[in-house]
């Protein structure tokens, strides 16, 4: 039977509000021409205001997700966003490791925008330790990159160090996006790939506050691209666009941190 319809796999948590996480992911994906599965972490009481709350799943369901999606459906690539706590962080690298997803991109989700914790303090060192040596390309932002490197960001020589750390940790390529950071006019992302070559992203900065699920619309173009078969370089240059545009032409709704609109 042909099963050959590029298929991907998002694990990660649930945006009730439809702008972040799985939601993101899956219509980010849907508007790159692939089918994405998911497998649920967790599940957010979130709207565009912030995150009013959060549930992990029990262990027993998420290997069951896995193993419903590894039945069923040739996964070419996949991605990570929010894990919640150390012990699911070590379920979705067992199951990774048990199961052939093809790509991985890890999105190492901390914080939301809004402040509220997504990834437990002691998870960091288990992200770092486990989940990163089977990155094919990893997306921190400033506040993440720090944390992961274990360093102050504060120029783009330290983009450029944090990169080359993380990379050591076993990411093979990484994005550092610099949209946190202080510039008022340009929001610039570090790209260093397996092989050594680097380059900047520049971007304008659109200025908004309807930012919310750009990380993980980021994380999942890239992952729909590289199911498609793109190379790395051309799936972040693809994801980095993708997400300008979705950014610029943002759609109003919610009466916060707005989602960005995906079929941009
Ligand atoms: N909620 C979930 C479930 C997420 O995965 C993410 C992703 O990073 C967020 C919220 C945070 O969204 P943002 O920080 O872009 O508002």
């Amino acid at each position: 039977m042909i099963n050959d319809f590029p298929q991907t796999l998002t694990i990660a948590g649930t945006d009730s509000g439809g702008g972040a996480g799985v939601m993101a992911d899956i219509k980010t994906m849907q508007e790159r021409h692939v089918f994405s599965t998911a497998v649920i972490i967790a599940v957010t009481a979130q709207n565009t205001l912030g995150v009013q709350d959060f549930m992990a799943l029990p262990e027993k369901l998420v290997n069951e997700q896995f193993s419903s999606v590894a039945d069923d459906f040739e996964i070419k690539a996949c991605k990570t966003g929010m894990l919640a706590d150390s012990a699911h962080v070590m379920m979705a690298v067992n199951n990774l490791k048990k199961y052939h997803f093809g790509y991985l991109t890890v999105d190492p989700v901390m914080i939301a925008k809004g402040g509220a914790p997504l990834l437990a303090e002691d998870a960091i060192q288990t992200v770092r330790d486990e989940l990163l040596p089977l990155a094919t390309v990893l997306t921190p932002n400033l506040p993440e990159a720090e944390k992961l490197a274990d360093m102050t960001i504060q120029t783009d020589d330290d983009m450029i160090t944090a990169a080359k750390k993380l990379q050591q940790l076993g990411a093979k390529n990484v994005i550092v996006k610099g949209g946190h950071e202080a510039d008022p006019d340009k929001a610039s992302d570090f790209v260093l790939l397996e092989g050594g070559k680097n380059f900047w992203l520049t971007s304008p900065r659109v200025d908004t506050k309807r930012t919310h699920g750009t990380g993980d619309t980021l994380s999942s173009c890239i992952t729909a691209e590289l199911a498609k078969g793109a190379d790395v370089e051309t799936a972040i240059r693809t994801g980095k666009a993708f997400v300008e545009a979705a950014i610029k032409n943002t759609i109003q709704v919610g009466h916060g941190h707005g989602p960005l609109n995906h079929w941009a």
